[in-house]
């Protein structure tokens, strides 16, 4: 039979499905089972005759019952109204309590409850600040030294001083070498974490410049090719046309050569935000090389992309840069194909570069689709 479905099923019910109600948990069930076994060896040597058995039952209550009532509070989800809802803070403080008070009450056993006090501090040093950290120290010495002076106080046969100052020395000892760690720890954790995310900022940054044209910030043409690719095969199955358009700046050199090559740089900078601002979100415009450019288009028929392009092109001439106090106007030459089923990559680009070429030859800033073999359609060159 299989067993995992029910087990998955009973741990979600126990624990929880939401992932930091399942950390929370899993921490304090494991302080609720640690404090179950202490309270277990607390009893033996009670039984065995250490210490008062009259408050070892009463002591055994508390100390449980207190942790479990934990539990039961981050299960219900009453812990989130608390600005720790993993409750570790008071959770820790009450072990510590509890740990102290096992200290009074196993008589000449005493010296093994300062043991687990190390492990008791290590929880804090998953979400606790420095200073946190300390503060629990100090709580622990104190309660600690509320329990050596009511063992002082109680006076029971066989207590030694000697014996206590000991006791008292490990204590000091145990919390201050073990919140030391767990601050290094911690420390240790923030630098790790910090450095993660520089990392993965670094590799954010690296990845943009590795997929984008840093002049005009549009995808550059290797990672363009890549989006072509994948969008080729997506058409391919969903029998509908791919559709690239290839667009060149008319008479590119001549402005650089008349205003400049920073004038050029800033032509071709507007030149990507008026094209973009013009087609829609989904569809990719990248840099080609130069101030050539490639427009791929999704979900476009011959009527639509021949509309769009067309206002493109209006826009891309309605563009007024000034550049030095003077106006720079530019134009620009589309050629545009659909793809054919079944048709290589290459061969639907090489049909949008015979498009431009025409559009070119034709008298520039104008729109061509490409057709049969020949240039099929060629929108009317707007006046200018
Ligand atoms: P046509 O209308 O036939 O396309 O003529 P054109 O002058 O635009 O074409 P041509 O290919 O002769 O010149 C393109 C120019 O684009 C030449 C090159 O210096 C310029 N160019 C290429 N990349 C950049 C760039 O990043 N910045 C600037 N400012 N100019 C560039
Ligand atoms: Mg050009
Ligand atoms: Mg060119």
């Amino acid at each position: 039979m299989d067993l995992q479905a029910p087990l998955r099923r009973l741990a979600d019910w126990l624990l929880g499905t939401e992932p930091d109600m399942r950390i929370r948990m899993v921490m304090a069930a494991f302080a609720v089972l640690l404090m179950a076994l202490c309270i277990v060896v607390v009893l033996l040597l009670v039984h065995a005759g250490f210490g008062r058995k009259d408050w070892a039952w009463w002591w055994a209550l508390c100390a449980w019952g207190g942790l479990a009532a934990v539990l039961v509070l981050i299960r219900s989800g009453w812990s989130r109204r608390l600005r720790d809802p993993s409750m570790t803070q008071w959770q820790i403080r009450y072990a510590l309590a509890c740990n102290a008070a096992a200290y009074v009450l196993l008589g000449p056993a005493r010296g093994v409850t300062p043991a687990i006090l190390s492990l008791v501090l290590m929880f804090g040093i998953f979400g606790m600040t420095a200073r946190q950290l300390a503060a629990n120290m100090v709580y622990a010495l104190l309660v600690f030294a509320a329990a050596l002076a009511a063992v002082a106080v109680l006076d029971e046969p066989g207590h030694s001083p000697a014996l206590e100052a000991g006791h008292g020395a490990m204590i000091v000892l145990v919390l201050m070498g073990s919140t030391f760690i767990a601050i290094r720890l911690q420390h240790i954790r923030r630098r790790l974490t910090q450095q993660k995310r520089q990392l993965s900022d670094a590799l954010e940054r690296i990845s943009h410049l590795a997929t984008h044209d840093e002049l005009t910030g549009l995808v550059n043409r290797r990672h363009m090719a890549e989006l072509i690719g994948m969008e080729h095969q997506r058409c391919e199955r969903a029998g509908r046309p791919l559709v690239l358009a290839l667009l060149d700046l008319d008479h590119f050199k001549a402005i650089n050569d008349t205003e400049g090559h920073a004038a050029g740089d800033q032509v071709l900078q507007a030149f990507a935000r008026t094209v973009q601002a013009t087609v829609r979100k989904t569809d990719v415009l990248a840099r080609w090389g130069g101030e050539e450019f490639v427009l791929m288009l999704y979900d476009s028929d011959a009527a639509n992309t021949l509309g769009l392009l067309e206002r493109v092109r209006a826009n891309v001439q309605a563009m007024a840069l000034a550049c030095g106090g003077r106006s720079v106007q530019v134009t620009v030459s589309i050629g545009v194909a659909l793809s054919r089923p079944g048709e290589p990559l290459d061969r639907i680009l090489e049909r949008a570069d015979i498009a431009l070429y025409a559009a070119k030859s034709g008298g520039r800033n104008r729109v061509v689709l490409q057709g049969e073999g020949t240039p099929a359609a060629a929108a009317p060159a707007a006046p200018g």
